[in-house]
């Protein structure tokens, strides 16, 4: 038995997602490691009997404990709420979690021998750092009137107005308002360039200030003036390298380029180019994420939903062949972090086995259907959800 010193933080969710966790604790983890884990139950139910406080309190835990893995989770709509009898509609757990740990999201494939990016010269994975705060997510937005004026007012410290005017609308439109702080700007830079330290990769930075003058000017601005005052020293040392370019050569960059590096992105760009990166990666069920607070913090989880689809199958007693693999990497990536902050370097290396037990199951051709329908393996075999888990447990013992 490997044993752990601090607990990881655990929080369960929904629908399939849920089924496949608890396999894989019971097919892949109890068996090896004396799992330590603070339990909090992100089940919807759960969060409903709690007033969503379960969520609060789990985000909590984790600034406290360092590291946690999480649960794809139901974001609830009005069908939700009537299926599951909700008292209200609570918000996104991820929203929440963010929000509590005021973190970046860092997402990246994972990449297999079999499963090719639909780019072939992507040779490596690219992971992308998404800002998760204000712009288009936090605006403010209304129509206008025919004959109707839009002015963009700021009043100071003093009450003093200042107006900048917008547009005169001879015919009827439309308007918005978006904000973003300098604060929530530098710790996103910071944790940019922190994680490409840790990984190693370079960074990049695209916006588009040459037309956003002031507003994507000030990011642009930003980390250049975080990277010059705290982090030049350490890239060389490293030898990686930042740099900053308009978002449209960044896009024609990443389509040319062979991968392994990461694109830090504003929130509503890393939204799309997180789906088309995901995509052309092969499944979005092989998509990892890992939230990372200023302080130091790290939760880990899949970037797919709770595959609500495949529940129903599962509800009706069919088999379902849904791809653990992304969930499996949450638990490895938060293993192998706590293990590298706790100096446990046995739990370290079992994180290491497992994931290559997994990714040697599907190089060998054993595929859930997602896979299986894109893999170029010189074997397939389609599995169910359990099988697969089977067969890595049987690769991780050989
Ligand atoms: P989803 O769970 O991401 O699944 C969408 C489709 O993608 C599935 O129907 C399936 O396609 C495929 N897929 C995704 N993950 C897969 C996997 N691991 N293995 C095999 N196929 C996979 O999105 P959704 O069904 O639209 O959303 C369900 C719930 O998830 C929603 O309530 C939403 O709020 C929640 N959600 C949570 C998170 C989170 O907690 N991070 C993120 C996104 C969504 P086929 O049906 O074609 O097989
Ligand atoms: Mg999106």
């Amino acid at each position: 038995m490997i044993q752990m010193k601090t607990p990881l933080v655990e929080m369960d969710g929904d629908e399939m997602t849920r089924v496949l966790w608890g396999k894989i604790k019971e097919i892949l983890l109890s068996p090896y490691i004396d799992l330590k884990t603070e339990y909090f139950d992100l089940g919807l139910k759960h969060r409903d009997e709690t007033g969503d406080k379960v969520t609060e309190e789990a985000a909590r835990a984790t600034l406290r404990l360092g590291v946690a893995v999480k649960c794809a989770t139901i974001t609830p709509n009005a069908e939700r709420v009537r299926e599951y009898g909700l008292r209200e509609m609570w918000k996104s757990p991820n929203g929440t979690i963010r929000a509590i740990l005021d973190g970046t999201v860092f997402r990246a494939p994972i990449l297999a021998e079999g499963i090719h990016p639909l780019l072939p010269n992507w040779r490596k994975p690219i992971t992308i750092a998404r800002h998760a705060y204000g712009d288009m997510y936090r605006d403010v937005e209304t129509t206008v009137p025919a004959g109707g004026k839009a002015e963009l007012v700021v009043t100071g410290p003093d009450g003093a107005e200042t107006r900048r005017f917008i547009h005169a609308y001879d015919g009827a439109g439309v308007a918005l308002g978006m904000h973003n702080t300098d604060a929530s700007i530098g710790s996103f830079a910071r944790a940019c360039f922190r994680f490409a330290l840790d990984r190693r990769q370079d960074l990049w930075f695209a916006a588009k200030d040459t037309i956003s003058k002031t507003y994507d000017h000030r990011f642009k601005d930003i980390f250049a003036e975080i990277y010059a005052a705290e982090f030049d020293g350490d890239f060389r040392r490293a030898g990686i390298e930042y740099f900053y370019t308009l978002i449209d050569d960044a896009v024609a960059r990443v389509m040319r380029s062979e991968g392994g590096f990461i694109w830090a992105c504003k929130n509503y760009d890393g939204d799309v180019m997180s789906d088309m990166v995901a995509t052309a990666f092969g499944s979005l069920a092989m998509m990892t994420s890992v939230l990372v607070s200023p302080t130091g913090a790290f939760e880990y989880e899949a970037a797919h939903g709770t595959v609500q689809r495949h529940y129903y199958k599962y509800l009706r007693g069919e088999k379902t062949s849904t791809n653990s693999v992304a969930t499996l990497f949450a638990w490895t990536g938060a293993l192998r972090k706590r293990a590298e902050l706790d100096g446990l370097p046995e739990l370290e290396a079992f994180a290491g086995r497992l994931e290559q037990a997994a990714l040697g199951v599907i190089a060998a051709g054993i595929l859930t259907g997602d896979l299986a329908a894109i893999a170029r393996t010189a074997q397939k075999t389609t599995v169910d959800s359990e099988a697969f888990l089977l067969a890595v447990r049987d690769r991780l013992a050989a």
